[in-house]
């Protein structure tokens, strides 16, 4: 059994879907494919949430815009308008609008978890559909069948017991199977989801759940590089990277793999291959056990939107470790990331990532009992696998506030 994942940019249009039902054509019969919304759609539908909870008229003309825009593709791809694909939709569209007319919860997070979800089930329907009108058969599951997890919609954690059990229950062997990425459901059965970007996390869980042969995630570029094309010149495919060696990267911020993603496969040592669905011969990346990395060159790694904040004690006295407890308390409390930490004599420096538009807040609470330094909206670049030169022609031109060396991994917050 191996399990396929395609994102967003691979089930963008008609000829996308096209180029995605060969490659399942090309591949073994006994496979899952996990799919995510069509690419945007998860952005319209998270505006749709907000319109919704604003009571705007605007909600139901973006829903029909959403729903329309699946349509057209399907025109694209189904000669004749009285394809089942068509009333799959409108009562996909119904079951959305039976949730909007009829919910009462006021709450945010819950909200959007039951409307979010439609952007998986419309691709999957129309991939599913488009197998049959071709003659593959397919099994269409819907994953919230088999993904069980808690109540912490938006970042729901997957109860790997129950999810165990259902997903041998439904996934037949010998079968195709065609599946939504990101959503799973709780024990009421409302939709819940794993977290932005969670359906190569979805892959995992499936491909562990079925001790899989291999996961493999097919994206619009050939693979992992070590270094994102959009922005550094000159990167270089990467072959192997061991899965510690990915957990690391995607710790640092690359953007390759959703994190939660590598430690069910390392579990089972399952590998996962990350290739181009545009390539011809796609050879891709692995990542598996073994080596760290091959080859073995320097990874550059930017996050951006980092706050850099200097905490010193008013009288400049020491920062000690009750100061350092306490600050980490707030850090917490707020829900900010720590990204990277430099302490001197009576200093105590952090890069943070703001997700949850807090900052204010955290500055706010430490203002009577330190003296604060911060820049906001800098950038932390990390080098794996540096080398002496690698440092020098990364600083020069740039306005460098902070640097910090460890054997294998060089960090800069740069302005
Ligand atoms: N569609 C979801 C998102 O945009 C999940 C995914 O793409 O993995 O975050
Ligand atoms: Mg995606």
């Amino acid at each position: 059994m191996q399990v396929f994942k395609f994102g967003g940019a691979s089930v963008k249009d008609a000829n996308e879907i096209k180029n995605l039902v060969e490659i399942i054509k090309n591949s073994e019969k006994e496979l899952v494919v996990v799919v995510s919304a069509i690419s945007k759609t998860t952005r319209s539908l998270e505006k749709i949430v907000d319109l919704y909870l604003t009571n705007s008229v605007e909600t139901n003309t973006l829903i029909d815009v959403v729903f329309d825009s699946h349509k057209s593709i399907c025109h694209n791809l189904f000669e004749s308008v009285s394809d089942p694909v068509f009333l799959k939709i409108d009562s996909t569209k119904a079951e959305l609008m039976m949730f909007v007319n009829h919910n009462k919860s006021p709450n945010r997070d819950f909200v959007y978890d039951q409307i979010i979800g439609f952007g998986e089930l419309l691709s999957t329907i129309i991939i599913s559909s488009y197998l049959n009108y071709v003659g593959v058969d397919n099994l269409f599951l819907d994953i919230r069948t088999a993904i069980k997890t808690d109540d912490n919609y938006r970042n729901a954690n997957v109860d790997w017991r129950q999810t165990q059990a259902k997903v041998k229950e439904l996934v037949k062997k010998n079968s195709l199977v065609i599946t939504q990425g990101f959503i799973g459901s709780d024990d009421n059965n409302f939709t819940t989801s794993l977290g932005l970007e969670g359906s190569d996390y979805s892959a995992a869980i499936l491909a562990y759940c079925l001790n899989a042969e291999s996961v493999t995630v097919w994206k619009d570029v050939s693979g992992i590089l070590n270094a994102d094309p959009r922005f550094f010149k000159n990167t270089t495919l990467l072959n192997h990277i061991s899965f510690k060696e990915a957990i690391e990267l995607s710790y640092y911020g690359a953007s390759v793999i959703h994190p939660k993603t590598i430690q069910p496969l390392q579990h089972k040592e399952i590998p996962l291959y990350v290739k181009g669905f545009k390539d011809e011969n796609p050879v891709g990346t692995v990542i598996n056990k073994g080596v760290a990395m091959d080859p073995l060159i320097p990874c550059f790694i930017i996050k951006n939107e980092q706050i850099l904040l200097s905490i010193s004690a008013l009288d400049f006295s020491f920062i000690v470790e009750e100061n350092i407890s306490e600050i980490f308390g707030l850090i917490s409390k707020f829900k900010l990331n720590v990204n990277l930490i430099q302490n001197s004599a009576i200093s105590f420096t952090i890069s943070l990532e703001d997700n949850y538009s807090n900052i204010d807040k955290l500055l706010n609470s430490l203002k009577s009992r330190y003296k604060l330094k911060y820049n906001t909206d800098v950038k932390l670049y990390t080098i794996r696998h540096y080398t002496d030169k690698n440092i020098i022609d990364f600083e020069q031109g740039k306005d460098v506030l902070l640097k910090q060396f460890s054997r294998g991994t060089a960090q800069f917050i740069v302005r």
